[in-house]
């Protein structure tokens, strides 16, 4: 809210300036007259300092989207309902690439400019602490990927009969304006009308369809807390199979039209990851859970959450991965992407596990498998060398010393604290901080506390110096 105006500063409004000056910096009035600041264009993530923005915790994201796969033309409104942590008298969002042609603020017209990668929006009044509002983005255009060296194309990518969107680590906002860091989780509902005869898949539960003359709208709620880079859409032709796991959790596995013959093996891979996950990790964490593989190739697979979405026809260990990550990335989130080992150490661990648990080889005999590797092996120096895998930098995150030496840190920890401890921590993990956000040093801690032991040595060893190992 504005500064109110007091008696005293109405009776110093007569007065001189310099005199009405005076009068506003006195204690009392000081306390009575919040000031407003904005809110930072960055959560200070030291790898993406853009990404997010300060001042406001983004509880809802509501998102409706006309989209036509013949020309790629989206026109979009998403309505935000946030809480102001600060005073704010303006904010950012974070958006790519589109036009925006309005905002409003609790129902009001707002300013706006673009700065990059940046939506300004100044309400029309200051937004008080502790105070939820919403902020209502009607914006559009022809939707483009985004990039980076070491995973080539994310956000949103065309298909021939539509598109999908998988948006890891930065890619949420070029097709939603959002707070775009793993920080800020909220539910979602995603509303996206298409032409007549074309699917929406994407996270979380489906609402009927209603189709109005040759356009449907297809309903999709996400109500549990869900980072942005983990927001998903598959939009296209798609032949669906329904189940449940074990414990009861609804599956909905997909594929598109031209890779039908690989859904059956797909879904039947999701029960059984599942089934053998929820043995060692506890309780699945999500309402629903599935996959889908899209039509088109590419190199990657995306953890979107409760559905991953599939680029290659995945093997079990794939999939393992990919929902080992409902676990390790989705429910227990990174807080800072430097931590990025948290989820990809983890998941990579699990596929290890599972061969262990499924007569292949043991943890151990995977992890001697790397470690001995020669000094002539292809991979030798970026494992080992170039960077380390609890700080790999921002351009390389996804390669292989999160993953690879991310998960050999867990079978050294495990070598050291023995399975009792190991498999107790991995649960305890999970439960302590679902739908939450977490840092490397809480899970030292952790390890710590329930093993009796001091680990600091072996976590700086694997997890932050170059270098192979040789003692810890
Ligand atoms: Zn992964």
């Amino acid at each position: 809210m504005p500064p109110r105006t007091s008696t005293r500063t109405r009776v110093a409004a007569s007065l001189t300036a310099s005199a009405c000056l005076l009068a506003v910096a006195s204690p009392a009035s000081a306390a009575a007259r919040p000031r407003f600041t904005p809110g930072a264009s960055g959560v200070g993530d030291r790898y993406f300092p853009l990404e997010g923005n300060g001042g406001y915790d983004v509880l809802h994201y509501d998102l409706g989207l006309d989209y036509t796969p013949s020309s790629n033309a989206l026109k979009a409104d998403a309505t935000l309902t946030a809480r102001a942590t600060q005073n704010l008298s303006r904010f950012d969002l974070d958006l790519k690439q589109l036009k925006v042609t309005s905002v409003k603020v609790n129902g009001k017209r707002a300013k706006f400019v673009r700065k990059g990668q940046e939506l300004v929006v100044t309400p029309a009044k200051g937004l008080p602490k502790g105070r939820t509002f919403t902020v209502a983005v009607a914006y559009g255009g022809d939707p483009k990927p985004v990039s980076r060296p070491d995973i080539g194309k994310f956000g949103w990518i065309k298909t021939p009969d539509g598109a999908y969107a998988v948006s890891e680590p930065d890619g949420a906002s070029s097709w939603f304006p959002s707070n775009d860091h793993p920080s800020d989780k909220a539910t979602y509902t995603f509303r996206v009308t298409v032409p007549k005869g074309t699917q929406v898949l994407s996270n979380g539960e489906q609402s009927p369809v209603v189709t109005r003359g040759s356009r449907s709208t297809f309903t999709w709620n996400e109500r549990t807390p869900m980072a942005s880079y983990l927001a998903m859409l598959a939009i296209g032709r798609y032949r669906t199979l329904t189940g449940r796991t074990k414990s009861g959790v609804p599956v909905l596995t997909g594929a598109a039209l031209n890779r039908t013959k690989e859904l059956k093996p797909l879904h039947e891979n999701t029960v059984k990851a599942i089934d053998w996950e929820e043995t060692v990790f506890g309780k699945y964490p999500f309402r629903s859970v599935g996959g889908i593989r899209v039509g088109v190739d590419v190199e990657f697979s995306l953890e979107t959450q409760g559905r991953p979405i599939y680029g290659f026809s995945p093997d079990v260990a794939t999939v393992v991965h990919e929902l080992a990550h409902q676990w390790f990335g989705d429910t227990v989130s990174v807080r800072r992407w430097p931590d990025i080992w948290l989820n990809e150490g983890f998941a990579t661990y699990a596929e290890w596990l599972y061969d262990e648990q499924h007569g292949g080889p043991t943890a151990q005999a995977t992890f001697d498998k790397y470690y001995n590797q020669p000094k002539t092996w292809k991979y030798y120096d970026q494992l080992w060398n170039r960077n380390t895998a609890g700080d790999p930098g921002a351009p390389t995150m996804f390669t292989l010393p999160p993953y690879y030496r991310g998960g050999m840190t867990l079978q050294a920890l495990r070598g050291r604290i023995g399975d009792k401890a190991f498999f107790a921590l991995l649960k305890a993990w999970v439960a302590q901080h679902r739908n939450g956000n977490v840092s490397t040093p809480e899970f030292v801690r952790l390890a710590e506390k329930i093993s009796h032991r001091n680990l600091d040595g072996l976590f700086k060893t694997w997890l932050y110096t170059k270098g192979k190992p040789t003692t810890w």
